[in-house]
């Protein structure tokens, strides 16, 4: 069950993800959060930068509109849409206040939820901290494209949802889903803890 192995062990040396090749998997990963498990591996990207990407990240396959790159498809998909619209770029994607938002509760204590989130130690992996518009980029390339499935009045059915509610917001315990799932998996993943505990 451990994703530092499963997903590790389909990566080798050379191969290609989007723009990215692998060149080695990285002992010290200088990216790497405090509670990720994730494998992180050195590539080396088309446009010549030499990054550092997680297992997870390479082997995503949801956000199918922007390359795997270094950052630099992600910006240039950025830098396309920011002709066509460029002053409310980042206000007018409704991600942008999800990550707003998600940062506001972590690291502003007078945030109406801040007892619930930065209060009592959740925090944001250092990618997406960045400021913006670069952590928000971050944010971008790590979670993909929302679902788009909406309510009546417009508003999204899905929401970022951290699977280990006592977890910080990271890519690996990050994902979009609706409240359903959030109940459904939240309630699987409760069992399993107090089973572990009961061990
Ligand atoms: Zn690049």
């Amino acid at each position: 069950m451990d994703y530092q192995h499963k997903s590790a062990s389909k990566i080798s040396t050379g191969d290609k993800f989007g723009k990215l090749s692998v060149l080695v998997r990285a002992d010290k990963p200088k990216t790497k959060t405090f509670r990720d498990k994730m494998a992180y591996f050195i590539c080396q990207c088309d446009c010549g930068a030499e990054v550092e990407k997680s297992s997870r990240y390479l082997l995503d396959n949801r956000n199918t509109k922007v390359m795997k790159s270094c950052g630099c498809e992600a910006s240039s998909y950025t830098a396309q849409k920011n002709k066509d619209n460029s002053k409310h770029l980042l206000t007018t994607d409704r991600r942008y206040m999800v990550w707003s938002q998600m940062k506001q509760r972590c690291t502003n204590p007078k945030h109406n939820f801040w007892d619930r989130y930065g209060g009592r130690g959740i925090k944001v992996c250092e990618r997406w901290l960045e400021p913006a518009p670069y952590g928000f980029y971050n944010f971008i390339e790590d979670m993909g494209e929302r679902p788009d499935d909406k309510y009546k009045s417009g508003r999204s059915k899905y929401t970022i949802d951290r699977t280990d509610t006592d977890g910080d917001y990271t890519p690996e315990n990050c994902r979009w889903a609706t409240y359903k799932q959030q109940w459904e998996t939240r309630h699987i993943y409760i069992k399993q803890k107090n089973a572990k505990l009961n061990n």
